[in-house]
């Protein structure tokens, strides 16, 4: 097993410890004008919701901040739109839309449902360079909260929507896909 090491780097603003980024997934998530300057150093994300920089590297001494990110990172205050998935370019509010419409609870079938397919493009779409899993899954338990508080009430009228096949279809697909992988290794 390979283990690598990232020195400790708190953000220069704010002094937090952040999270280690690779130099290609940098590249790929701030804009344009800011990328074509930037060296191969690899980066931290600061990921304190209140603190203005995106990536810091305390050794090159440069800073990106938030605003210079092509779509806002998730995590900070006021993001807008605040994105579940950036592979699939899923908005928090569609994940949430999507668990009170529909009886989907998992975060594949969520997955295809609002995007046709599920995301593998996290290295250069996601800025931690990582699957949004973890932030999607809290996003689908805060959905189902909502529901059951609007049940709970049942003043607010929910439209049940029926899932189409082609989602189920495709989850099939996927399975049958990692069950062929598997007996390939
Ligand atoms: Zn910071």
């Amino acid at each position: 097993m390979q283990i690598s090491f990232h020195k400790i780097q708190r953000c220069s603003e704010c002094g937090e410890q952040g999270q280690f980024v690779k130099n290609i997934t940098v590249k790929h998530i701030v804009k344009k004008d800011i990328s074509k300057d930037l060296n191969d150093e690899d980066f931290h994300l600061c990921r304190n919701p209140s603190c203005i920089v995106g990536y810091y590297n305390t050794d090159t001494n440069v800073i990106v901040n938030k605003d210079d990110f092509k779509r806002p990172i998730w995590i900070k205050e006021g993001s807008d739109p605040v994105i579940a998935c950036y592979c699939g370019n899923i908005k928090e509010d569609d994940v949430i839309k999507a668990v009170i419409e529909t009886d989907l609870t998992e975060l594949q079938p969520i997955m295809i449902y609002l995007h046709g397919s599920i995301g593998d493009k996290c290295q250069v779409t996601n800025p931690t360079g990582h699957c949004c899993t973890a932030f999607f899954k809290e996003t689908i338990a805060k959905g189902l909260t909502i529901k059951e508080t609007l049940k709970e009430y049942g003043d607010l009228k929910i439209d049940s929507k029926e899932v189409p096949k082609e989602v189920y279809d495709k989850l099939k697909e996927l399975e049958k896909a990692k069950e062929a992988k598997l007996k390939t290794i």
